[in-house]
């Protein structure tokens, strides 16, 4: 065969030469406790045959919850496996519009929609939105950058939870154009909950500034929703769901399902159904997934699960900071900051040999000499699991040199 280019072999090898290329890495179940199956190049650490994720984002501990299962299995028998169509031609069912009624109750919304994952609402929101200029939070994420390079005119990125840096950059933006975004069509968009820094935005601010220049406020709430306000987010933690033009989220982190979501008045959805190329041009959400997300719902309004999750994460912190590591964050997600990316590897390493799944993240995930172990309890982590994860990053810890 003539050479005819993309050359997948030689992208491969230049990404594992970056240290960036990555592997599946099978685990039996998506729970507390996972077993991990051999790794198909053979280099990965032995996880042992009774490893412990601490790294997950099934916050709530509800992918293995009877409760919600039963909710997943009940809609594939009683709606069927797949939607079988979009929305708009055949897909439509009432269990989407339920789901979609509590996502609304929830969020303090007029409407909700759900798409098929948190990537395709980002995307094909801002894409239908078609804003002339977009701010965004430098530490956005991908679904957010992605939907912003398909369908912003311009896009400009501020600080990281930085109000000021914001308002500078409204402000230098409406110096240049002479126009405000009550003349052209200016969003803000930024995540809730920061999945790699467990910070929250200074939404308040946010919405402050945002409304000094005219500008739409996007909020992204994967990392919040089911956990924050009731299950809102910390939008309706924080009580701005008025002030908040566009709230949108994952069913795939503490609502242990699969699909997104948007949530604003009316006309926000009403539009979105018809604009949104990856709402209408894409099949329903499965039935089980929207099944086991009311369920999944239902429970972090309902119960106690919640602070379940709040006390693990209060003593992993409490534990992780007394032995003298520096934890970010201030949320479920514990950034545990080691600074070098090979020792970041390496401690990874050591916590994987003694059974706790927690991996590094390094550059350029997030930015030199800020490597770290993103640390993430799940609420059915027993005390005897959180003990074990406390004690190998101790001995880790002292083994690497970290500590
Ligand atoms: N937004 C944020 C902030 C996320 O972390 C993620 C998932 N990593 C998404 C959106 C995408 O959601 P989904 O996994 O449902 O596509």
């Amino acid at each position: 065969m003539t050479d005819r280019g993309f050359d997948l072999e030689a992208r491969l090898r230049e990404r594992e030469r970056a240290g960036l290329r990555r592997d599946l890495r099978p685990a039996e179940t998506v729970g507390a406790r996972a077993r991990f199956a051999d790794d198909p190049r053979g280099d990965a650490p032995d996880y042992g045959a009774e490893s412990l994720v601490f790294a997950s984002n099934d916050y709530l501990g509800l992918t293995g919850d009877r409760r919600v299962q039963r909710a997943a299995e009940l809609a594939a028998r009683s709606v069927g496996t797949g939607a079988g169509a979009s929305r708009l031609v055949t897909g439509d069912t009432g269990l989407h519009r339920a789901l979609e009624r509590d996502l609304a109750d929830c969020k303090g919304a007029e409407r909700a929609l759900v798409f098929s994952s948190g990537y395709a609402a980002n995307v094909g929101t801002i894409d239908a939105l078609a804003p002339d200029v977009v701010f965004s939070d430098e530490l956005n994420h991908a679904s957010i950058v992605d939907g912003c390079r398909i369908g912003a005119d311009e896009t400009v990125v501020y600080d990281h939870a930085d109000p000021d840096d914001l308002r500078a950059k409204l402000a230098q933006r409406a110096a240049g154009s002479l126009d405000s975004g009550a003349e052209e069509d200016w969003l803000v968009v930024t995540d809730s909950v920061f999945s790699m820094d467990g910070d929250v935005a200074p939404l308040a601010a946010v919405c402050d500034v945002a409304d000094e220049f005219g500008a739409w406020v996007m909020v992204d709430e994967a990392h919040a929703t089911g956990l924050f306000g009731d299950g809102g987010g910390v939008v309706q933690r924080e009580g701005l769901s008025d002030r908040v033009d566009v709230q949108l989220g994952t069913l795939s982190k503490a609502l242990a399902s699969q699909g997104g979501y948007v949530a604003g008045d009316e006309a926000l959805v009403e539009y979105l159904l018809n604009a949104a190329r990856s709402f209408v041009f894409s099949t329903g959400l499965a039935p089980p997934a929207a099944g086991a997300a009311r369920e999944s719902l239902r429970i972090a309004r309902e119960t106690d699960r919640p602070e379940r999750l709040w006390e693990t994460v209060e003593t992993l912190r409490a534990g992780l900071e007394a032995m003298g590591y520096e934890v970010l964050g201030e949320t479920q997600v514990l950034p545990v900051l080691v600074g070098d990316r090979d020792d970041a590897l390496a401690l990874g390493d050591r916590l994987a040999e003694s059974g706790i799944v927690a991996p590094a993240i390094r550059p350029p995930t997030v930015p030199e000499g800020t490597a770290r172990i993103r640390v993430a309890p799940t609420a059915t982590h027993s005390a005897a699991a959180v003990d074990r994860c406390l004690e190998a990053f101790e001995t880790a810890g002292r083994e690497v040199g970290v500590l």
